[in-house]
């Protein structure tokens, strides 16, 4: 790999802590700390993206690397570091944050000029790990490392992953918060975007009052990661903040359309660049249901459900706005701003079901049709991703019963199957309706219904055979989210079998990574 032409161009643009210290402090004033990763003498390779490396300007993988990929043995180039942020987590300002296991290695640029960040997640402690050991379990490990590939493969903008390994160490982990630590092995994965910023970055510099850095930072931003913004002086910053709402939007409607929890969107978890980032206690949701919420923290509440996503977001970035009205100097425009973003993110959703259903467009008539198909989806516990497979294959004649049951998690009684067949005949009647051919529309339905998601009981199979040294489903699930939209695998094209139900890491998550 070509670790030599890794640089932190990052470091020389902003004041930053360069003690290499990764005793847990407030770093007031500076948006990073210099600090090496811990070094772990015996790692060992799970998974490595060939592809990804060769198109980022990393090269081929070879034996030597894999100390680099565990962050140990670190060549002169690589002045690696932190970076601070702050944020609010499930509504409440928690002040100081930070990369508390993510030690970026720095950027870098491949033959089209395209810049890379590349970050170690797992490595270490850094000032930024509060109590915690700033290491990564295994399964946290290979739930990132396989679930924002298969977010890249469906099209979902997202960090990504380069690679997965054993750091040979174990690690203290109290699951489910009950008082029962054990051992796990310890794990890093190489995680890549454009930029890891997040709303938290901005949120700290606000909060400590540190205007000018603030306003860098927005330069910095708008001119690295925004080139549709245009715009000079001092609407490049109302035009930025405007760009965000609509990546952000965009976003949340992509989460919509493959059925993606994210689980904990706290504004330290919301990428101001409008990528999925920080895979935790996510979940692709099986059985369609808005009030689902994978996390076991968010359970009271259900702040972070499915459904809220699109509420939740539009929070956080009204606490975006918050953090940039010093520099915006205009609360209208960013009142104004927030409220179209209500707007645009239902239109855009409800265009997007549309296409999910293959229909020519988003007709006014459609909206009741589409609160009815989620009042249908709920009640008849039926599977999101299955539905919409099934959907495709629907003729006339089709016995609804035999066709929908094994997509339903509850029984389809008479009572649920007549309330099917209503809706299906207002669908069938939509169809006819449309403008566009029934092989255009086709197109649509396929393009936008995966036949692959990346269930939560195949992570959790997958991750008992790595723990046993197999790599079998590994490399299978591989295949599976690299081609989405096809069926290479009849039997993954299945509900969740009902022994996954309850079974914790599975249907619940913690925090616990
Ligand atoms: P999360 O809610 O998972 O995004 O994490 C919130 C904060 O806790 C972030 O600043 C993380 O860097 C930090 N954090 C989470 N797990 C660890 C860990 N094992 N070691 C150090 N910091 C952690
Ligand atoms: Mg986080």
């Amino acid at each position: 790999m070509n670790i030599e032409n890794i640089g932190q161009p990052f470091l020389k643009k902003f004041p930053g802590d360069f003690s290499n210290n990764p005793t847990q402090r407030n770093t007031p004033k500076v948006l990073f700390a210099t600090i090496k990763p811990a070094g772990f003498d015996h790692p060992q390779l799970i998974a490595f993206n060939e592809t990804l490396s060769e198109e980022i300007g990393l090269g081929k993988f070879e034996e030597k690397d894999l100390n680099f990929l565990v962050g140990s043995q670190l060549p002169d180039n690589i002045q690696s570091y932190a970076t601070a942020y702050a944020g609010h987590q499930f509504g409440n300002w928690a002040g100081q944050l930070g990369d508390g296991r993510a030690i970026l290695a720095g950027e870098i640029t491949n033959a089209t000029g395209k810049k890379t960040e590349i970050q170690w997640k797992g490595a270490g402690a850094t000032p930024y790990s509060r109590r915690a050991d700033g290491r990564a379990v295994l399964r946290s490990s290979v739930r990132e490392y396989l679930m924002s590939e298969a977010m890249y493969h469906l099209s979902v903008p997202t960090t990504r992953a380069l690679s997965l390994a054993f750091t040979g160490e174990d690690v203290i982990r109290d699951i489910m918060y009950n008082g029962n630590p054990r051992y796990e092995k310890g794990a890093v994965v190489i995680r890549t975007a454009e930029s890891f910023l997040r709303f938290g970055h901005f949120e700290l510099m606000f909060a400590q009052g540190e205007h000018k850095l603030l306003q860098d930072l927005l330069d910095f931003t708008i001119e690295n990661y925004f080139p549709e913004i245009v715009s000079s002086d001092h609407q490049k910053y109302k035009d930025f903040f405007e760009n965000v709402c609509i990546r952000t939007a965009d976003l949340m409607v992509e989460w919509f359309r493959v059925g993606f929890v994210h689980g904990v969107m706290n504004t330290d978890n919301m990428s101001i660049l409008g990528l999925t980032i920080d895979y935790g206690p996510y979940s692709m949701m099986d059985e369609y249901n808005l009030n689902f919420t994978p996390n076991t923290t968010d359970l009271p509440g259900r702040r972070y459900a499915f459904g809220k996503q699109g509420q939740i977001s539009h929070w956080n970035l009204w606490k975006l706005a918050n953090a940039l009205q010093p520099i915006i100097n205009d609360e209208k425009f960013l009142e104004s701003t927030l409220n179209n973003f209500g707007v645009y993110f239902w239109e855009a959703h409800d265009k997007m079901l549309c296409k999910k259903f293959g229909f020519d467009g988003l007709r006014k008539e459609d909206e009741d049709f589409l609160t009815n198909w989620q009042g249908i989806m709920q009640e008849l516990e039926l599977d999101h991703t299955l539905f919409f497979n099934q959907l495709e294959k629907i003729t006339p004649d089709t016995d609804l019963k035999e066709y929908f049951s094994p997509a339903a998690y509850t029984v389809l009684n008479e009572e649920k199957l007549r309330k099917l067949e209503d809706f299906i005949d207002q669908y069938q009647s939509r169809l006819q309706s449309n403008t566009i051919s029934r092989e255009e529309s086709l197109e649509l339905m396929k393009t936008t219904n995966p036949k692959f998601i990346l269930r939560n009981y195949l992570l959790y199979q997958c991750i008992e055979e790595i723990s046993n040294g197999k790599t079998e489903m590994l490399t299978k699930l591989t295949q599976a989210l690299e081609n989405p939209y096809q069926e290479l695998f009849p039997e993954f094209s299945v509900k969740r079998p009902s022994n996954y139900d309850d079974t914790a890491g599975c249907s619940t998550l913690s925090c616990s990574s």
